[in-house]
């Protein structure tokens, strides 16, 4: 078994019959099992041999027991991968084998109703899930055969090809990115915002580095844990607040001159009511994170009179280019990013130092 190094190619004839893949068992369990290599069976088909494969908040959420994110025991786990095209259907135009792609696990279907709106976010069938009776997207590692194995099958409108020099855990950022891209374009940054990111997690971080990139001036961070506090400054944040030792709305306001913070952007889940606290007048608020059983207790009078724009932001939103333009560029500290690189053979040790806290992202490499 060897990593696919940039420009190297793999002769379809040469796949294996069966492969190692992590299984999604349920009742938070999850096992390393031979699986079949996965075989075209679509005309738009392409099988993919994965050069990383990342491990989300949302996986950590269906490992919860209760989960608390859905998940359908029996399928390959892992919706955040990359890798090499090694086989292709006849209908997977402009695709080819050899081809370094990043995936994007829920694309727009571009012909419903919302995806004619321009809001592929919300397209009709990527949302029409047949394991759920919510309205949920049908991504795969949670509903089908995702990419923690060496080799992963998705229709050939969910790739978008690469250059061959980025590394692929720095390609497996391409999702995440790509929705931090999402909620920090709906607050139109400039220059001069003065910006506070809640949470210093793979979200938050990967906020943080967007917006130093933009040029925003000011960025402060509000997390607790150490670690992630030091990462968070190496990578451009000009400022860590540790809510556990600080009045973080006092801080934000000695650290902008009284004024609050002119963009906040929650990444946590269950930090809105401090987002309105640090918000200045006319602030935007976007709100990355998701956790379902938190309520706020906001007064709708502070959003009146402070002009408060609350932006709520979900999946990615035609920036899955963008965010690959920005990777490939090189010029983002993605290095920072990525905690722990593994063999799928450590699938349980990444998943506990995820859980831990302890690292940012957990990429691993089959
Ligand atoms: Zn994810
Ligand atoms: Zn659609």
């Amino acid at each position: 078994m060897t990593n696919a190094q940039p420009g190297a190619t793999l002769a379809a004839t040469a796949l294996p019959t069966t492969m190692p893949a992590v299984i999604f068992r349920g009742e938070g369990v999850l096992s390393l099992e031979e699986r079949p290599v996965p075989a075209i069976t679509a005309p738009d088909d392409i099988v993919i041999k994965v050069g990383a494969v990342g491990i989300c908040g949302s996986d950590l959420h269906a490992l919860h027991t209760p989960p608390t994110h859905p998940g359908l025991p029996g399928v390959i786990f892992g919706h955040e991968f990359c890798g090499e095209i090694v086989a292709t259907g006849p209908e997977a135009r402009g695709l080819a084998v050899g081809d370094r792609v990043a995936v994007d696990q829920n694309p727009p279907c571009g012909r419903c109703g919302p995806c004619r709106d321009g809001n592929g976010n919300f397209c009709e069938p990527l949302f029409d899930n047949p394991h759920l009776d919510i309205p949920w997207p049908n991504t795969p590692g949670f509903f089908w055969d995702g990419g923690m194995a060496e080799y992963v099958k998705v229709p050939s409108y969910f790739a978008y090809r690469v250059g061959a020099d980025v590394p692929w855990e720095h390609l497996v950022l391409a999702e995440p990115l790509g929705c931090v891209l999402n909620g920090i374009g709906k607050a139109g940054v400039a220059v001069g915002d003065r910006a506070v990111v809640l949470g210093g997690g793979p979200m938050g971080l990967l906020t943080v580095i967007a917006l130093k990139h933009f040029g925003v001036e000011q960025v402060i961070l509000v997390e607790p844990a150490v670690k992630r506090a030091e990462v968070a400054r190496q990578a451009g944040a000009d400022l860590v607040i540790n809510p556990a030792a600080a009045g973080v709305r006092e801080e934000v306001l000695a650290a902008t001159g009284g004024r609050g913070a002119t963009v906040v952007v929650e990444a946590v889940g269950n930090q809105l009511d401090t987002a309105v606290g640090v918000a200045a007048d006319r602030a935007r608020i976007v709100v990355l994170g998701i956790n379902n059983s938190y309520r706020a207790n906001l007064s709708a009078m502070t959003v009146t009179i402070k002009e408060l724009r609350i932006l709520g932001s979900f999946l990615m939103r035609y920036t899955m280019r963008e965010s690959l333009d920005l990777i490939q560029s090189g010029e983002l500290p993605l290095e920072r990013v990525v905690s722990h690189v593994l063999p799928l053979s450590e699938v349980h040790h990444g998943i506990s130092l995820a859980r831990a806290g302890e690292g940012l992202k957990i990429v691993f490499k089959p």
